[in-house]
C-alpha cells in the first residue's frame, strides 16, 4: 500500500477523503488519446507524457493525479495525421464532454474545487474547455460556486530557448509536432521501451492546403502516420522538455490556486 501516491486510485478511501473534503488539494485530470504516433512509437504516447507530467506537477504542489482518460477526440489530419489509422482510436466530441463534466461534478461531490486538466492530445483542447464549461454552468445551478479549473497543454509551457535548442533547424509548429522531435524525445527519456528511434522515416512536414476535406485526402498525410520527423529526438531534449515545462507549470498553478482558503471553507461547510 503505497500510502503517500500522488495517484488518487492508489490511496484508500479514508485517505483520499481526508486529502480532498476541504478542498484545498488540486486534482490533475491528464487527458490523453489511443492514436497512431508513427513507425516508431506506441499509441499510448499522448496518455503516458500529460500522467507523467501531472505525477511531477502534483509533487510539488501537493495535488493528486486523477486516472487519466485513455480515449480523446478525433486525430485530425493536420495534427494528428487523420481519424482514418488502424489503432487510432477516438471519442465523438459530445461524448468525451459528457464524460469530463460527469467527472469534474463527481470529484466537486467529494470536496474538490481545484482542478487542472493536463492535455497530451492537441485534438483535445475545446472539448475539455466545453466539459468544464457545462459542469460550472449546472455546478452553479446546484448553488455550488467556488470550483476553478486551469486548463493546459504541457507543450505551450516551452520556453523560446528550449525551442531553439530542441529544433536547430526550424521550429515546425506545435499542429506538426504529432509523434515529432518532442513527444519522441520526452518518450526516449521516460520510456524507452517503447520507441524504436530506427524505424522512424525523416521526412519533411507536410503542406497542407489552407482547407480540410471530408472525408479526407489520405494521401495528404505521410504514409508513416509522423507529421514532421523525429529523427532529431533524444533523452537529453525529452530531459529538458520535462523539467522546462513542468518548472513553469508549478509556478503557473502556484499562482491559480494560492489564496483558494476561503472557498475551501465554503466547500467544508456545505458538506
Ligand atoms: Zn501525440
Ligand atoms: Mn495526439
Amino acid at each position: 500500500m503505497k500510502n503517500n501516491s500522488v495517484f488518487a486510485v492508489e490511496r484508500t478511501w479514508p485517505q483520499y477523503k481526508s486529502l480532498v473534503e476541504d478542498g484545498q488539494t488540486p486534482i490533475l485530470i491528464p487527458v490523453g488519446s489511443m492514436e497512431q504516433h508513427g513507425h516508431h512509437m506506441a499509441m499510448n504516447v499522448d496518455v503516458l507524457l500529460p500522467n507523467e507530467f501531472a505525477r511531477r506537477i502534483a509533487e510539488q504542489i501537493g495535488g493528486l493525479v486523477a486516472p487519466p482518460f485513455m480515449y480523446g477526440y478525433k486525430s485530425h489530419q493536420k495534427s494528428g495525421g487523420g481519424n482514418f489509422f488502424s489503432g487510432t482510436t477516438s471519442l465523438d466530441g459530445g461524448t468525451l464532454v459528457s464524460a469530463l463534466k460527469d467527472l469534474i461534478k463527481e470529484f466537486v461531490r467529494h470536496g474538490n474545487r481545484n482542478f487542472c486538466l493536463v492535455n497530451g492530445h492537441f485534438e483535445n483542447s475545446w472539448f475539455i474547455s466545453e466539459g468544464i464549461d457545462l459542469a460550472l454552468r449546472e455546478l452553479k445551478w446546484d448553488g455550488i460556486t467556488g470550483v476553478k479549473a486551469v486548463v493546459l497543454s504541457y507543450w505551450d509551457f516551452v520556453d523560446e530557448d528550449t525551442l531553439a535548442a530542441l529544433y536547430p533547424n526550424g521550429f515546425p509548429g506545435w499542429e506538426m509536432e504529432h509523434a515529432g522531435v518532442m513527444e519522441t524525445s520526452l518518450m526516449l527519456k521516460l520510456h524507452p521501451e517503447l520507441v524504436k528511434l530506427e524505424d522512424a522515416i525523416d521526412h519533411a512536414p507536410p503542406a497542407f492546403p489552407p482547407y480540410d476535406v471530408y472525408p479526407p485526402h489520405q494521401d495528404w498525410t505521410p504514409a508513416t502516420g509522423t507529421l514532421s520527423s523525429p529523427v532529431e529526438a533524444t533523452a537529453e531534449k525529452g530531459e529538458l522538455l520535462l523539467s522546462v515545462c513542468t518548472k513553469r507549470i508549478v509556478t503557473a498553478l502556484k499562482k491559480e490556486f494560492a489564496d483558494r482558503s476561503a472557498v475551501s471553507a465554503a466547500a467544508t461547510a456545505a458538506q
